[in-house]
């Protein structure tokens, strides 16, 4: 860890979701990257028992909302650039929809949690596969039905109408990294899953090298709407204490690493960011800005591709399966 640690003391706001220490060191301060919190800074600290890192103090549930604003859910765009957007994003899709189809029961419902615009559900589905979506987000829901044609159900995990035990197969990618208690959230995932069946989460990974160089410039940090930021053994080790068994991990993610690179170091050029802090500009330099983000993500490729296979990743996806026999 390459932060210098400003302050060392007892008493965090509230206690670690892990261990219940409130002993803790603060890592840094930093803005909303989506300048959506008036240039408030927020705190990112360290567990002093069990190290895992988290916002400070942990915001309710109505904060929460506000760190999202009306943009964050991608708009559906019927140009020729939206249209080449969204081949982009089924292309980059490919590896973790391989990853996830790669040894599971392709008869059975598979449920995609914070399914967003419905990406995931979709790719699945032109698999042949019975992908269903959940997003608590009404916007999101609204989006996987005006880009994709899915009926996604809306809703937190709490009060969605699903019986225990009725999927094999569940998905969750960036998500545990955005609610206060991770642990509880694995809980009821858990009881969701039949015995045997397998969980795919996938987080941004703290142990990786872009954020060992880049520290709070790190765009996999996403403060305030990161919550926590697991290493990839935090969440190994949470998905174990919550009932699954750790199969597989895969560090490098073609949509995320090389393009969480890109932003990390030229956040002005990210188009997504651009659209969240409503930046006004003519097509022209619209054009040649997305272009740019084109070009350095790709250059970005090499990179994100060595620190995965060094296990340094910027995201780390894992197969679990839930245990209690087949
Ligand atoms: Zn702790």
């Amino acid at each position: 860890m390459s932060q210098s640690h400003i302050d060392i003391r007892n008493g965090a706001s509230g206690a670690c979701p892990r261990c219940e220490s409130d002993a803790y060191l603060t890592l840094f301060q930093a803005p909303d990257r989506f300048d959506t919190a008036d240039g408030r800074r927020f705190h990112v600290i360290e567990c002093s028992r069990c190290a895992l890192i988290r916002l400070d103090p942990m915001p309710d549930a109505e904060e929460i909302a506000s760190f999202y604003p009306p943009s964050y859910w991608c708009e559906s765009d019927r140009s020729v650039a939206g249209r080449l957007a969204e081949m982009y994003r089924r292309l980059v899709l490919l590896d973790h929809v391989h990853f996830v189809t790669h040894d599971i029961d392709r008869s059975a419902p598979i449920l995609d949690i914070g399914c967003g615009g419905g990406s995931l559900v979709d790719a699945l589905r032109r698999r042949g596969l019975k992908a269903y979506g959940l997003d608590a987000s009404r916007i999101a829901a609204s989006r996987a039905k005006s880009n994709y044609g899915l009926t996604v159900t809306h809703g937190t995990l709490a009060d969605a109408p699903f019986a225990a035990r009725a999927f094999s197969t569940i998905t969750l990618c960036h998500v545990l990294e955005h609610v206060p208690n991770p642990m509880l959230m694995l809980e009821e995932l858990a009881a969701l899953l039949k015995p045997g069946g397998k969980l795919f989460v996938q987080v941004p990974n703290a142990a990786c090298w872009q954020f060992l160089l880049l520290g709070k410039r790190w765009s996999g940090l996403d403060v305030p709407r990161h919550l926590i930021h697991f290493r990839s053994v935090d969440l190994e080790d949470l998905l174990e204490a919550t009932g699954f068994e750790v199969r597989r991990r895969k560090f490098f993610s073609l949509r995320d690493n090389p393009a969480g690179l890109a932003t990390s170091i030229w956040p002005a050029i990210d188009p997504a960011l651009r659209r969240m802090r409503g930046v006004r500009e003519n097509a022209s330099l619209r054009m040649l800005k997305d272009l740019s983000f084109l070009a350095l993500t790709l250059a970005a490729v090499p990179f994100t591709l060595i620190e995965a296979a060094g296990a340094a990743g910027s995201t780390v996806m894992i197969e679990a399966v839930r245990r209690g026999g087949s």
